[in-house]
């Protein structure tokens, strides 16, 4: 028995699944999850001391790759002066002026403590400014597991939202509507229907959860416009995509302006943190300015505060960017390669430092429907043997990749050679 399956079969007696998040239960590909034991640049190291090649970077937040030392440094010099106050610090400014900075969509911002506060707190904001109740998300699109959000769509791609977990009324889930991510007819059928009853869209820019899905031409442009004319909310949650597409997120990316955008992970340089933003108009309707209730006990944590600033500060380096997407397409070109010699029918999505592999022989994927078609046992599989080869993915045909400014050519090589005789196996 390995340590890392004693410690689950120990934690599984006193955790829920052994886990405090589910994918890290491997329930995806089967078998135990690595219990981690220390993250060094692009690498972690398990409990049995083994060294993996991480792409999954903490589910978005490293990089900057792990335990960068000016954000530990920033980080060891802010636990000096205390470690929360629950009242308002200069860093807070700082962090804000920043933020506004990189992301120009954004011209005042709230500070939270996780990507799910980010996005609940929008849409009460949206809900709150429009005086609507009715809110668009598209289907296998993640926002975190706030009630309203814990949605997709049932049979039929216009369907009124039911709940996909136990605990959310229905009464409540009704107000959520789903449709198809990419299927701009969908939306505008739906506002057709809804009228000037909806009070927000939210969608992933790049959707990342289920796998890595950017949005095809025209998408987001669609959405902006029809926001346009029905007076609802353009939310992007770029919890994700933030800092990562570009430096200024997937609005940059795509030259697309949101009302309001969520933002997380990269935000928080490791530690926890969210923020939502955006129009000055719609962000005074926030208390204390306005009625739209939101609080936090941490928020604007002076740790969590210093820690995020550093890596914004350390992400507006020129060039940075270009230099992630560029290992990006380097991974998905190796693994098209590979994968073609070794006639394995697969197709690969990047956008800026995420990216995507699908085992299936489509040209391009580009809906939740393409996603959950692809070969998943044949992933699991391969999950499994570029484990075994050093690399870490993350355990789920239905998350993206990242990568760091840490991961050095020869760990991409190093990569793609697994992945070649993993392919080899399979
Ligand atoms: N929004 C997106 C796009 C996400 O990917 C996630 C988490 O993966 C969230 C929201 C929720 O963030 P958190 O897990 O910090 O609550």
């Amino acid at each position: 028995m390995t340590i890392s399956q004693d410690l689950f079969t120990r934690a599984q007696t006193s955790i829920p699944g052994g886990v405090n998040s589910p994918v890290r239960a491997f329930n995806g590909v089967g078998g135990t999850p690595l219990f981690i034991t220390k993250a060094e640049g692009p690498y972690t190291f398990d409990a049995d001391n083994n060294k993996y090649i991480d792409y999954v970077g903490s589910w978005g937040p490293m990089i900057l790759g792990h335990n960068h030392p000016q954000i530990k440094q920033a980080v060891l010099e802010a636990v000096e002066n205390g470690l929360s106050y629950g009242a308002p610090t200069e860093t807070e400014i700082l962090m804000a002026e920043k933020v506004k900075e990189l992301v120009p969509s954004i011209e005042k911002v709230r500070m939270v403590s996780s990507g799910t506060e980010a996005t609940m707190s929008a849409i009460r904001l949206a809900r709150g400014y429009t005086g609507r109740d009715k809110i668009l998300k598209f289907e296998g699109c993640y926002h975190g597991h706030a009630d309203s959000l814990l949605v997709k769509a049932g049979s039929g791609a216009l369907t009124m939202g039911v709940p996909n977990s136990p605990g959310i009324p229905a009464d409540f889930a009704k107000h959520t509507l789903t449709v198809s991510f990419n299927n701009l007819d969908e939306v505008k059928a739906i506002f057709e229907q809804y009228k000037d009853e909806i009070a927000c869209i939210i969608v992933e820019p790049v959707a990342g959860n289920m796998n890595c899905i950017p949005p095809v031409p025209g998408f987001l442009e669609g959405l902006r416009e029809v926001c346009n004319n029905h007076g609802s909310v353009l939310i992007f949650d770029e919890v994700m995509t933030g800092f990562r597409v570009a430096l200024g997120g997937a609005q940059q990316y795509y030259n697309i302006t949101p009302d309001l955008t969520c933002l997380g992970k990269v935000i928080g340089g490791g530690m926890p943190v969210g923020a939502f933003g955006g129009k000055q108009e719609i962000m005074d309707y926030i208390a204390p300015v306005g009625p739209v209730y939101q609080a936090g006990t941490l928020s604007g944590n002076p740790i969590a505060m210093a820690a995020g600033l550093k890596a914004l500060e350390l992400l507006s380096e020129e060039g940075l960017h270009q230099q992630l997407e560029a290992k990006s397409k380097a991974l998905c070109d190796g693994f098209q390669q590979a994968a073609d010699e070794a006639g394995i029918a697969l197709t690969t999505n990047y956008a800026g430092g995420m990216f995507g592999f699908f085992f299936t022989d489509a040209n391009s994927v580009n809906s939740f429907a393409q996603a959950t078609e692809c070969d998943l046992e044949r992933f699991k599989r391969f999950f499994h043997l570029m484990l075994e080869e050093g690399v870490y993915l993350a355990p789920s045909a239905f998350e993206a990749g990242f990568v760091s400014t840490m991961h050095t050519q020869q760990d991409i090589e190093n990569t793609i050679a697994a992945a070649k005789s993993a392919f080899a196996k399979l």
